[in-house]
């Protein structure tokens, strides 16, 4: 149960600022929560899934099985979750998350990564995939790098924000092919050699909103394990999956 003191504030803040679905604008029982009829249009990744890239299989497997995909060119890093399938639904939770309003929809995702806890629980580091400084001037904020602090504040898993840099500024994946992503991202990430030392031997966790074609999360995921890193474990607030 929530400490009185916590629990007076919460009540107070209740009372002074009714929850509100982040989504809908409709009252909802507690801050962080999303309205029932919004909820029921999400989907949520669920079992059985690829034990690497965490693609969610249309029919019951094996444990352990990996896709198609994974078995033919095996990703960088050791394995990937992802929170919820991208569709329209979550597709426009992460885009008013991205671009208009990072703060009301941060605790309803801190709560939802915590679902994958068993992912990442010997992990030593929270990096965020990032974005290029001119882009970052546009947003004003990072939004892999919200939910890598929203992450670190509920784990004490430190996050490394400024480690990896975005060192090119390159055009949207949008329309890309996946061959062109590829080609699109290569040397766009480095670490810079102070940080090499921190990173030795570290297990990492790689934070990002939406894991589409992997071009961006296996070069980052490279130049992580090519610095020195010992594992990458990746995590997303959603993933395409075609079925
Ligand atoms: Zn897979």
């Amino acid at each position: 149960m929530m400490p009185t003191v916590q629990r007076i504030q919460s009540l107070f803040l209740n009372l002074v600022l009714p929850p509100r679905c982040p989504m809908t604008g409709e009252l909802v029982g507690a801050h962080g929560t999303i309205d029932p009829s919004y909820w029921s249009t999400l989907t949520f990744a669920h079992s059985p899934l690829c034990t690497s890239c965490g693609l969610t299989f249309p029919h019951e497997v094996e444990t352990d099985m990996v896709c198609g995909a994974c078995l033919q060119t095996p990703p960088p890093y050791h394995s990937a979750r992802s929170i919820l399938r991208y569709d329209d639904a979550s597709a426009a939770m992460i885009l008013k998350f991205k671009h208009t309003d990072g703060t009301t929809l941060t605790p309803v995702f801190r709560q939802w990564m915590m679902r994958h806890r068993d992912h990442f629980e010997n992990a030593d580091l929270i990096i965020p995939v990032p974005l290029h400084r001119w882009r970052l001037l546009k947003r004003r904020y990072n939004q892999a790098a919200l939910l890598g602090a929203a992450l670190s504040s509920i784990t004490q898993i430190p996050h490394a924000a400024h480690l990896l840099r975005r060192t090119r500024h390159t055009p949207s994946q949008g329309r890309k092919s996946k061959a062109e992503r590829q080609d699109n991202i290569k040397a766009a990430f480095a670490v810079p050699e102070k940080y090499h030392l921190i990173l030795k031997d570290k297990r990492i966790i790689l934070i990002d909103d939406v894991y589409t074609s992997g071009a961006t999360i296996h070069e980052c995921t490279r130049v992580l394990l090519k610095h020195g890193a010992s594992d990458v474990q990746v995590l997303t607030l959603a993933k395409v999956m075609k079925d």
